[in-house]
């Protein structure tokens, strides 16, 4: 799995269907297939990245897990 924003594979896995990049420190989620992707800002909130990618690049390869 790689990430849509940096493309490395700095990627773990913090829960079901949900990973985080230590490289960029974004979350990513898997949902109905698609990944959705928030940045966690300093104060531990979330901002939605979903609007930075296109849908091709949020298409999740079903051959990573
Ligand atoms: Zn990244």
């Amino acid at each position: 799995m790689k990430c849509p924003n940096c493309s490395r594979k700095d990627i773990g896995k913090i829960g079901v269907n949900q990973y985080y990049c230590w490289n960029c420190f974004i979350e990513l989620s898997i949902v109905n297939g698609i990944l959705s992707l928030h940045q966690v800002e300093e104060d531990g909130s979330l901002t939605s990245l979903d609007d930075l990618f296109e849908d091709q690049d949020l298409s999740y390869k079903a051959d990573v897990q």
